[in-house]
């Protein structure tokens, strides 16, 4: 009965309890030891389910810190979505969940409208009735999404060489921006991008949140559509560590049968963009003033450290003349996607994201930069400082140089 999981690979050395964000700020979560590899043994026997699994964040610190490799974090998502079988998931959770279908319905309104309707307070007194805390600063619709922003660039005609971009849902309803940035990149670089319409959430919030049957749906599509640039020799790129991860190392645990090629066929677009500068295609001005002393603090969001290929963001950041880089190295920022908008996770979130707080304050940055979505939200509502995508900040250097 015992397979699938790495569960007997387990020594109980409790290594993943001292790096887990979550059980140092709340005795609510058992622990990824405790809730991970020794709960399932039990379940596996169908003889035990813990309701404080909804407490673990899927951060992954528990993997990236274990010695003998267990996925601990993976257990802990298949576990629950058996648990989410059997004890439906809440309404708040689905909301949060589904979170792209929604920025489909609010992309009928007006975006000024659409975030009114989310952010006066009396819509935040609901949204904390059904459990999304009334505390949280939930992400604002852009007043124009990816699509339509992509739609209305013209990109230059002589590209030769193709690139297809996986923007994730983040990206697509909040922060277009940063998808034209990465296209401009790009551009810039010689390479024409394509958007295809096909793409779809990865999955992430839909199979934490309990829906796993539509979290395979999403694969289905993205899988096929991924194949299809695949099979033409053509790179599809992501900026989104969280998406990254999905394809490469949970989908082909969550769906076996559908991906287990998964892990080739999304690049990290950072490492891209780094590529083309190694080739000469992307010049880096020396010695350029457009950053000239500026500071940043940069944040590794936890999926980009599980992913354990470096910090291309990071490095990125590096190469550009005169800028001041530091990276916080201050842990997880507590967000975890959705979890820290649950109101019963907010102060737990919060509690996390701390040190990292502090951190980004203490630096005296200009600026504080990370890649995932939901992290910049955290940070700017925990520090109150504005947070760039990398991408962002290389576009806005290499556009000042050229003035
Ligand atoms: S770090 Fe790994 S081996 Fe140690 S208790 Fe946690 S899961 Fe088990
Ligand atoms: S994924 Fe994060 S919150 Fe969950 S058990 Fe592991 S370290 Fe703790």
């Amino acid at each position: 009965m015992l397979s699938k999981t790495d569960t007997d690979k387990c020594v109980a050395c409790s290594t993943c309890v001292v790096q887990c964000p979550v059980a140092e700020v709340t005795t609510k979560f058992l622990g990824p030891r405790m809730l991970g590899p020794a709960s399932e043994r039990f379940r596996l026997l169908n003889d035990g389910e813990d309701s404080s699994l909804t407490y673990c964040a899927n951060c992954k610190n528990c993997d990236i810190s274990c010695p003998q490799g267990v996925g601990v974090s993976n257990i802990n998502m298949l576990a629950r979505a058996a648990y989410a079988k059997k004890h439906r998931p809440s309404f708040r959770d689905w909301i949060l969940a589904h979170g792209e279908l929604e920025s489909r319905l609010a992309g009928i309104f007006p975006a000024a409208l659409a975030n009114f309707g989310m952010a006066n307070p009396i819509s935040k007194c609901i949204l904390d009735k059904i459990g999304i805390s009334k505390k949280a600063d939930l992400p604002r619709f852009a007043s124009k999404q990816l699509a339509a922003a992509f739609k209305a660039y013209k990109q230059p005609e002589q590209l030769s060489k193709k690139v297809v971009f996986f923007p994730g849902c983040f990206i697509k309803a909040y922060a277009p921006q940063t998808g034209m940035d990465f296209v401009w990149l790009l551009n810039k670089a010689g390479y024409r991008v394509e958007l295809p319409d096909a793409f779809c959430c990865c999955g992430t919030p839909l199979y934490t949140n309990g829906f796993a049957d539509d979290a395979r749906k999403n694969a289905e599509k993205n899988l096929a559509e991924m194949r299809k640039w695949k099979e033409q020799g053509i790179k599809v790129l992501a900026l989104c560590p969280s998406c990254e991860l999905m394809f490469k190392e949970e989908l082909p645990v969550f769906f076996p049968d559908l991906a287990h090629d998964g892990a080739s066929y999304l690049e990290n677009g950072e490492e891209f963009v780094l590529g083309c500068i190694s080739r000469g295609e992307l010049v880096i001005d020396a010695p350029g003033n457009a950053m000239k002393d500026k500071k940043i603090i940069y944040h590794a969001p936890c999926h980009l450290r599980a992913l354990g290929s470096g910090m291309p963001g990071l490095d990125m950041l590096g190469s550009i003349p005169g800028l001041k880089v530091s990276s916080a190295s201050a842990g997880c920022c507590g967000i975890s996607g959705s979890y820290g908008f649950k109101k019963e996770k907010y102060d737990i979130s919060m509690a996390i994201g701390s040190k990292l707080f502090q951190s980004i304050k203490n630096s005296n940055a200009d600026l504080a930069a990370t890649e995932c979505g939901t992290c910049k939200v955290q940070i700017m509502h925990g520090t109150a400082m504005p947070c760039e995508h990398p991408v962002s900040i290389l576009k806005h250097y290499l556009e000042k140089e050229q003035q």
